[in-house]
């Protein structure tokens, strides 16, 4: 048996669609085309967005297109001792602040630079004296947690990563700026649960959307900091309809779904996404 670990990370906050069918199946042959594992994770952290519903329909469309994965299904919504165990070994370092700015706040800062996800945060919250953090949270003032991501790049060094499309890369640890790794209103971020999951499942090999592929310079540096091994990486080309269009969570007639619903068979949407 190969050592090949990969695994498919949906966020259940609609049914899947074509572009989801693509990229399980990518995760999928990548795993088993040489033997490997194929692990399922549910990323449900967003407890605003996500629904039971969804998840569940999950399953029955992953099993339906001819998927199976190893072991349980991962959720992330119960594992937030896991998140929060690597969030006190980054605070331990000193690498965490507390950020009471409202989104309001940091969309004034016009003049902040931009990261792949807009602009970068200003690092207002970052020089508060502990006197001013106390007193903020004293009055009930809600925060996230943010990593000073300077200070993470000197503690962890020069890195570099390795990924099938964009080759031999040098992390740039500063490319989101000081990323949040606790949100407001739940006690991870994807950046930290991603990091955190793909190291306790094990995975040696991430698979996913080319979208995700900045991110990863987040991901590694986490696990610097962290003492997790790095995976390879093969970030894959989004799948995009007649129109060029990528497939979306609005597009409802192209679910897994109501294509099944519609008379399509598992083998067509397999044939459609690309895998024969
Ligand atoms: N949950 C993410 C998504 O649905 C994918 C995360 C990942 O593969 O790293 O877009």
């Amino acid at each position: 048996m190969s050592s090949v670990v990969t695994r498919f990370a949906p966020s259940p906050t609609g049914y899947l669609h074509l572009g989801h069918a693509f990229s399980a199946l990518t995760a999928w042959h990548a795993a088993r085309d040489v033997g490997g594992r194929f692990l399922l994770r549910i990323e449900d952290i967003d407890i605003r967005r996500c629904k039971a519903e969804f998840t569940e329909a999950i399953l029955v469309d992953l099993a339906w297109l001819g998927l199976d994965w190893d072991g349980e299904v991962r959720r992330q919504s119960r594992h937030f001792d896991d998140y929060g165990a690597a969030l006190d070994r980054l605070g331990g370092m000193g690498l965490v602040y507390p950020c009471f700015c409202t989104r309001a706040d940091i969309a004034a800062a016009q003049s902040a630079p931009h990261g792949p996800d807009g602009p970068l945060y200003p690092g207002t919250c970052r020089h508060r004296t502990p006197e001013e953090r106390r007193q903020l949270m004293q009055a009930g003032t809600e925060f996230a947690l943010r990593l000073d991501v300077e200070k993470a790049a000197a503690a962890a060094g020069p890195y570099r990563f390795h990924d099938a499309l964009c080759g031999d890369v040098e992390g740039d640890p500063l490319l989101f700026g000081d990323v949040v790794i606790a949100r407001k209103d739940t006690p991870t971020s994807y950046h930290l649960a991603v990091t955190v999951d793909d190291h306790l499942q094990g995975v040696t090999l991430v698979t996913r959307g080319e979208d995700l592929y900045p991110a990863t310079h987040v991901h590694v540096l986490l696990q610097r900091l962290l003492d997790y091994a790095t995976p390879r990486y093969a970030h894959h080309r989004l799948l995009t309809d007649a129109d060029g269009r990528r497939f979306a969570k609005r597009d409802r007639s192209l679910t897994l779904r109501a294509m099944r619903e519609s008379g399509v068979s598992a083998a067509e949407v397999r044939r459609q996404a690309g895998f024969v």
